[in-house]
């Protein structure tokens, strides 16, 4: 049996893992839910009986592991593997996650940030396979960011790096959750994208969403935006294209600054497909420079909900080599 990595995607909400050959193949995956109401201990438990039903599914054993990566929440240490308190992981407070793991399991835990490992993840496996410079951002409550410069995350010197929800898009502008204004992510997530649906419809615009909520202005989600495009809802389909123009403009800043070859999104909205891309591209071709306006393709992500859990894998790889020179297990 040749040596195996784990990928473990932490979430405030299901805990998935994979196991991945050395040849990027993927033997065995998992998920179930993460039971985070029950605090760190319960959640360690929740990810080693994930790895072990991983492990079964591939055939194989815990001393067919080369290392782990886990992919969680920030913010973190990704050097010492210790998690600070993240905000859907109740009951967190620097946590040795990295350690106790590797207590728990005999072979080396890596932990990175979630957002990063999944670009990593498109990067090794993914959409952004054969390119060495990619961005991706990842649209959901929040936007979350990667950046692969030369085929190493930048991760900066705190290992903090790559916010792009956090890129300032306007002077003053919406109070986002980090508690600045402006923030690319008050705009450009789902969450954003509902705030943007809310002040229009108090303005005074008519909409099918009054109608899908039930009158509960609260009960606005990403999905009934969604329904009200597929339904041919003028105002929904203005709602995704203003979402869409902010990330235009977030995007542009990180083409003349990186010059990427791919930016890659993934998350519950580019489900949306066109109506999501195309002023997203328009947007940044138009505030971007020439030559890296024309060079960077923006593109969906390619490996579904599995870049994260992917990525975790393929991060660990990385830094197990680069610990280890060879890469083979000592
Ligand atoms: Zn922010």
């Amino acid at each position: 049996m040749s040596e195996l990595i784990i990928g473990v995607d932490l979430g405030g909400t299901n805990v998935r893992t994979a196991a991945v050959s050395r040849d990027k193949k993927i033997l065995g995956k998992d998920s179930r839910p993460t039971h985070a109401e029950g605090g760190p201990a319960t959640v360690m438990a929740c990810m080693v009986e994930s790895i072990d039903a991983v492990l079964k599914a591939a055939g194989a054993t815990r001393a067919d592991v080369l290392a782990a990566g886990i992919g969680a929440p920030g913010p973190m240490n990704w050097q010492t593997g210790v998690v600070y308190s993240p905000p859907n992981l109740p009951g967190w407070k620097n946590v040795p996650l990295a350690d106790e793991m590797k207590k728990r399991l005999g072979f080396p835990c890596f932990v990175d940030n979630d957002a990063n490992v999944a670009c990593y993840g498109e990067y090794w496996l993914g959409a952004g396979q054969g390119a060495e410079n990619l961005c991706l951002l990842t649209l959901g409550t929040g936007v979350g960011g990667g950046i692969v410069v030369f085929g190493q995350l930048l991760r900066g010197i705190d290992g903090t790096a790559a916010e792009i929800g956090h890129l300032k898009v306007m002077r003053g502008g919406r109070r986002c959750g980090c508690g600045a204004t402006g923030c690319l992510e008050a705009y450009g997530s789902v969450t954003g994208m509902v705030r943007t649906a809310l002040e229009g419809i108090e303005s005074g615009r008519k909409t099918l969403l009054t109608e899908l909520c039930g009158g509960d202005l609260q009960r606005i989600d990403g999905k009934m935006i969604s329904e009200g495009i597929e339904r041919a809802d003028e105002f929904c389909r203005w709602v995704m294209h203003e979402t869409a123009v902010w990330l235009g403009i977030g995007i542009s800043s990180l083409i003349n600054l990186l010059n990427p070859e791919k930016v890659i999104l993934c998350g519950g909205m580019i489900g949306a497909g066109d109506v999501l891309f195309e002023p997203i591209r328009k947007t940044a071709k138009e505030l971007s420079f020439e030559v890296p306006g024309n060079r960077a393709q923006i593109i969906p992500a390619g490996l579904a909900g599995d870049s994260g859990v992917i990525g975790a894998a393929g991060c660990a790889l990385a830094r197990y080599q680069e610990a280890h020179g060879s890469g083979s297990k000592p």
